[in-house]
């Protein structure tokens, strides 16, 4: 069987994740985020491992213009490794936000990725440069990459794209794209213990869904390789992916993993948007730093579907590690999957 293989790098609270599919001695590969500047190093060392011929890359997707996600992309386009190239970026600009079939609008921003973007060969290239989104009706959008890569669309919808156009310019300023705004300085650690776990008491609580409107702008996507498929959750609405979700075959997605949106925080991981996805893995991509993802909640969702899952932690820390339970497992019958090294970072293999 054919390479697939998915790497959650270090992203410290975001994301940052490299699929590798295809012939194991040449595999095709699919950049999804950045992560935040700290990450460029990781990704800067696991391109620089390649032999130059090696690092054309199929497509980067940055899913969002949080700072989690781009900050480490926008590395990559200022001081990219020798021979780098991507044959499709996608990623949604100023310009896609509120466009109609008529309208084409011209680069009316400055924003740092945008401008590089803007030179770039191939951007939104598989959607006709167009936005990358779902739309309100017919069947959900899906792509062919080369090697034998499906991507089949969930997230964004228009209208959340429309959201994110009243506050992109403050957006865009928080995640550093102003070229005149300096980046703010690491967010601090804010790790702290969290004490015993009681998965009954955290599913009593409610369920309250994430309105920020950049996370609601997230591409998120399943990706089918041969047989085996990954659902990319990116910041994204749940209330957006189910709706998605509800319009495969069938009303619901079979995946070999999830990786949850938001980190796995409570206002993206909801009950009903879990119940839709039939997997046995659930990727989280945090380190726990900054909004404390992920949630107990989140996980307790996970754990109550009473289903063999096993947990994919990208980090081991105050947030995680309550998780490594015996006591936890056997109740909740799951497994849990943590980095061998202390840098963080994991690698799952379907192949
Ligand atoms: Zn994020």
């Amino acid at each position: 069987m054919s390479l697939y293989r998915v790497h959650l790098l270090p992203a410290q609270q975001g994301d940052c994740i490299l699929i590798e599919y295809g012939r194991p001695e040449r595999p095709h590969r699919v950049l999804i985020d950045g992560g935040l500047a700290g990450t460029w190093t990781h990704l800067k060392g696991l391109i620089e491992a390649l032999p130059i011929e090696q690092r054309r890359f199929d497509l980067l997707v940055v899913t969002h213009i949080d700072q989690d996600h781009i900050e480490g992309a926008l590395s990559l386009f200022k001081s990219p490794p020798e021979g780098l190239s991507f044959d499709d970026v996608w990623f949604n600009g100023f310009k896609h936000l509120e466009e109609s079939d008529l309208e084409d609008f011209g680069p009316l921003h400055g924003e740092r990725l945008t401008t590089h973007l803007w030179t770039a060969p191939a951007w939104n290239q598989l959607f006709g440069r167009r936005a990358v989104v779902v739309p309100d009706t017919g069947p959900l959008p899906t792509r062919e990459l080369p090697g034998g890569m499906r991507l089949t669309l969930l997230s964004p919808t228009r209208a959340r794209l429309r959201k994110l156009r009243g506050v992109w310019a403050k957006r865009c300023e928080e995640a550093g794209l102003n070229p005149q705004v300096q980046p703010p300085p690491p967010a601090p650690e804010g790790l702290e213990p969290m004490g015993g776990i009681d998965v009954a008491a955290l599913l009593a609580g409610g369920f309250k869904e994430d309105d920020a409107e950049a996370n609601g702008s997230s591409i998120a996507f399943i990706a089918e390789h041969d047989g085996r498929s990954v659902l990319f959750g990116a910041d994204a609405h749940p209330s957006v992916l189910r709706a998605s979700i509800a319009r495969l075959d069938g009303g619901r997605a079979k995946v070999d993993a999830f990786k949850l949106p938001h980190h796995g925080s409570r206002k993206n991981v909801s009950t009903e948007l879990l119940a839709l996805v039939d997997t046995p893995r659930y990727l989280f991509s945090t380190n726990g730093s900054r909004h404390h993802h992920p949630d107990r909640e989140a996980v307790a969702r996970v754990l109550a579907r009473k289903q063999p899952a096993e947990l994919w932690f990208n980090y081991r820390g105050p947030h995680t590690e309550p998780w490594d339970s015996d006591e936890l497992r056997a109740e909740w019958r799951y497994t849990t999957r943590y980095p061998t090294t202390a840098a963080g970072g994991i690698t799952l293999d379907l192949s």
